[in-house]
């Protein structure tokens, strides 16, 4: 069994519909299929849930009517029948019905917002199935709400996800398609949940671990893992061949087309990932797997909103416990450190997540000095093979970046990151002399030396 995971832009236009559909009917694998919402649709209902929060129902209340002309239109070209078309009515009729009745109600809770977003991918689902159903194709559709869980830490539950599908699959044993909602999940009180922005990845990702899938394929509108981010630099190619480590990397330090986290189920059950682009079917895209090319430097990432925090010893030299006490304090806040460097009495650390920022400062401070924080850095990533024979990579890459201010640099962790951080209005001039330097330089020396 596959699972195939289809993305916003994937599903967005009726037509896109219709040519998922041909894409499964052209592989003889069973699947499941997961869907995000329609693209736009999760921006649109967090817009109406920021209206309804303010209270402000007349804004919720038109924001909601235009997002439902827009699925509206959408149905009219989704489906060929009449029948279908009303089926399809049905849907939207009975969803925006639903969004129409959390407008309003006092007080509006992160419950009713998180109701709010999942209809995003309840409607998408449901619409697809519809379409596979007028069609006269058998597919079931699983609500993801009966297996996808969350921990209080907002954390998958692999174990019980595993558990609770295998069960409901072994009543399906005769459907060739299994459609179900990406991103939305139950949290620990059974409320509804998500695992975050562009969690479907995710999802695909821990329902292809949950059942030991020999596959898993994240289709979306590019053909694989560019080795730079192609939104901000120009040349930029796809990358045929990943490790997990490696595309584990690239995905947590910011490679958008990969939830961060998304590596982490397939990886644990060996399951391979494969990136594929629904606009350009034939295309090979990217495989992440045990295997790879040999090729030393593989992609560049760029994580943003980064926070620095520089931490010195007050007992100075030789004191030892300095580093666990700092650490207790970012577990204690449930606060990931990505970046750390070390000198004799001081630490520097970087996080994401600077919501508890200030309560974090505070604990420091009891038995740290701290330097003003840096706000708005970002880290960069060099993702490759950089086992500790490779000679010259670091140089390389230092070299390409002599003109940038480099705030710390971390090499050695694992054999295959080398991040920097920098100030992010740097961000676009380091990654475009990275691709550079690092992907087209030595080519471009090589032809002048061996021209005629
Ligand atoms: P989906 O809606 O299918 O989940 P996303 O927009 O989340 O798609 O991810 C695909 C996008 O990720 C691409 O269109 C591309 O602009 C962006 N992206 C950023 N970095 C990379 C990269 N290294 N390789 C490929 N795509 C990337
Ligand atoms: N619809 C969700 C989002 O926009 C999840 C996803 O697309 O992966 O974040
Ligand atoms: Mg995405």
């Amino acid at each position: 069994m596959q699972v195939w995971k289809f993305g916003g832009t994937s599903v967005g236009k009726p037509e896109r519909m219709h040519s998922i559909r041909e894409l499964l009917n052209g592989d003889p694998n069973r699947k499941i299929v997961v869907l995000s919402a329609l693209s736009g649709s999760t921006n649109a209902l967090i817009a109406i849930g920021e209206a309804a929060k303010a209270y402000d129902d007349a804004k919720a209340n038109s924001l909601t009517e235009d997002l439902k002309a827009h699925y509206m239109l959408f149905i009219k070209e989704l489906y060929a029948t009449t029948e279908g078309f009303e089926e399809g009515k049905n849907i939207v009729d009975t969803e925006f019905g639903f969004i129409k009745s959390l407008i309003g109600i006092k007080p509006f809770t992160i419950k009713q917002e998180k109701e709010l977003v999942a209809e995003g991918e309840i409607l998408s689902t449901k619409m697809f199935q519809a379409y596979l159903e007028e069609k006269g194709e058998s597919s079931v559709l699983l609500p993801a709400l009966d297996f996808m869980r969350i921990d209080a830490d907002g954390e998958p539950e692999l174990a019980t996800i595993e558990d609770k599908l295998v069960t409901i699959l072994n009543q399906y044993t005769d459907k060739q398609t299994i459609i179900t909602q990406g991103f939305i999940c139950r949290n620990p009180r059974e409320e509804v949940d998500n695992l975050k922005r562009g969690g479907s990845d995710y999802t695909a990702s821990l329902i292809g671990g949950a059942i030991r899938a020999d596959e898993i394929q994240i289709w979306t509108d590019i053909d694989g893992m560019h080795n730079n981010d192609p939104r901000i630099v120009k040349r930029t190619f796809p990358i045929r061949e990943l490790t997990f480590e490696e595309a584990a990397e690239l995905a947590y330090f910011g490679a958008k087309i990969l939830h961060p986290s998304t590596i982490t189920p397939a990886k644990l059950r060996g399951v391979p990932v494969r990136l594929k682009n629904t606009m350009q079917p034939e295309a090979p895209g990217t495989l992440i797997a045990n295997q790879t090319s040999d090729r030393d430097i593989k992609a560049i990432a760029a994580k943003d909103n980064i926070t620095a925090i520089y931490i010195h010893s007050t007992r100075m030299l030789n004191a030892y416990g300095f580093l666990r006490r700092v650490f207790e304090i970012f577990e204690k806040y449930k606060t990931p450190v990505d970046m750390i460097t070390t000198s004799e009495v001081s630490v520097s650390v970087t996080i994401d997540n600077s919501e508890n920022l200030e309560q974090i400062s505070a604990e420091l401070r009891e038995f740290a000095d701290l330097e003003e924080h840096d706000r708005d850095q970002n880290i960069i990533c060099i993702v490759g093979n950089f086992s500790a024979d490779k000679e010259g990579i670091a140089l390389k890459v230092l070299d390409a970046m002599k003109n940038i201010p480099i705030r710390m640099i971390s090499y050695g962790a694992s054999e295959h990151n080398l991040s920097l951080l920098i100030h992010s209005k740097y961000k676009a001039e380091a990654l475009n002399v990275l691709n550079e330097r690092l992907f087209y330089y030595e080519d471009a020396m090589k032809d002048i030396f061996t021209a005629p």
